[in-house]
């Protein structure tokens, strides 16, 4: 039987989005409860790149001392080609300033910092949802174990392959992202890079940011048939000629598959992320190609723009449409930038090579001065 659903908010996933949420409804004194398929929502050991305005969504929640702490500074960034000659630099730290400065950090850390003070009585962890439905009174999920959680606001906050979403919109199904084939996300010790350095050449690109003294976080990106999800091992010989330091990461992790993650890089689109009771938000709303690194970001930006208008309204069932017209602008930012940087990833190398001294600057100027 399901329990009544009062004024009971339910998220549904606790990564980023979802926990961002439940913490910035707390913030407003409102309880909600988060369901969760995984025992712990930690990402893996993998990292992630935090640009100047995530920083300054961490610092509303609360958390501005402790990512401090725990984010590895990142100042700058270096776009180079694969033969290493150095196209663009970037100084993130005269663009952001200090109280915005760009950081990395490892998942775990920035989940554990989130769902801090999350207890079992607001969270149902290591449990799946099963199905959705709504009708005029409430929103109820369906678990894996049969249990069943009505609300009345139902966040879905579970990611680009989102279960409320597939469950309540009509033709939601992600999408392939126009920027590369595949890619592998890794952690490695680090092979001498002092900050955020690209490469990228005729088949592929890698990225490597440290995300302390001694280790780097790696993102490979190819537009390979060749090499296939299962078998990243001819990403070696994809990435042979690149510098040094680049194949020295990349060979590090392919000698160790448990740090080398396999991540495809999908998107959604949609004209709505509301529906009745349910309100979508972070990447099952809006999932985009990571070039800006800005998933994180919105997501955090949706949940406390959502706590805000749960905490004003008298009742939540109203407030889908305004949260999207609040939201909308700020996220079709990013995907026609996002757009615009993978259109330009598939330019013939030498044209790249020969453009991005002019083209990256303006472009990251372009994409992150209006998100500041
Ligand atoms: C290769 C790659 C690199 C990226 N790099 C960056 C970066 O550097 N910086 C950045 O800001 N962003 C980056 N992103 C994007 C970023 O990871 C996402 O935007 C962000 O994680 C979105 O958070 P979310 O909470 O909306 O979704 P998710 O992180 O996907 O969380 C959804 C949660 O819902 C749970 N869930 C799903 N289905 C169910 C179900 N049926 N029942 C119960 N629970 C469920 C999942 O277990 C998960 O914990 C990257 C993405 C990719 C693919």
């Amino acid at each position: 039987m399901a329990t009544a659903p009062s004024q009971r908010i339910v998220i549904a996933g606790g990564g980023i989005a979802g926990l961002a949420t439940w913490r910035a409804l707390k913030q407003q004194g409102i309880d909600s409860l988060v369901v969760e398929r995984r025992p712990l929502a930690a990402d893996g050991g993998l990292a992630i790149n935090l640009p100047g305005n995530a920083i300054a969504a961490l610092a509303r929640l609360g958390l501005a001392g402790d990512i401090e702490r725990l984010g590895h500074p990142v100042r700058k960034r270096e776009y180079r080609a694969q033969d290493d000659r150095l196209l663009a630099t970037i100084d993130e730290d005269a663009f952001w300033g200090e109280a915005m400065r760009p950081r990395a950090m490892r998942r775990s850390d920035l989940m554990g910092l989130l769902g801090a003070g999350l207890d079992a009585s607001a969270h149902r962890a290591d449990r799946s949802i099963a199905d959705v439905h709504q009708d005029a009174t409430a929103a109820t999920l369906r678990l894996d174990d049969g249990e069943e959680l009505s609300a009345s606001l139902l966040v879905g906050a579970d990611g680009v392959r989102s279960t409320v979403r597939q469950a309540l919109m009509a033709a939601s199904q992600p999408s392939a992202a126009r920027l590369a084939s595949a890619s592998w996300r890794f952690m490695a010790p680090n092979p001498g890079v002092e900050g955020w350095t690209l490469w990228t050449g005729r088949r592929g690109m890698i990225l490597l940011l440290p995300v302390d003294d001694a280790t780097v976080y790696g993102w490979v990106a190819v537009d390979s048939p060749g090499v296939a999800a299962d078998d990243p091992h001819p990403l070696d010989q994809v990435f042979g000629d690149f510098p040094e330091r680049a194949r020295k990461a990349l060979s590090w992790a392919l000698a160790h598959p448990e740090a080398l993650y396999h991540s495809p890089i999908e998107e959604v689109r949609l004209a709505r992320w509301s529906e009745g009771r349910v309100i979508l938000i972070g990447d099952a709303a809006h999932a985009t190609a990571p070039v800006w690194a800005e998933g994180a970001a919105l997501a955090m930006e949706d949940a406390l723009a959502l706590a805000g208008m749960v905490a004003g309204a008298d009742d939540t069932a109203t407030i889908g449409r305004r949260f999207e017209q609040a939201r909308q602008p700020r996220v079709a930012h990013v995907q026609a930038a996002t757009d615009r940087l993978s259109k330009a990833a598939r330019l013939p190398y030498g044209l790249r090579r020969l453009i991005m001294p002019f083209v990256v600057p303006r472009s990251y100027r372009a994409t992150y001065a209006p998100l500041k």
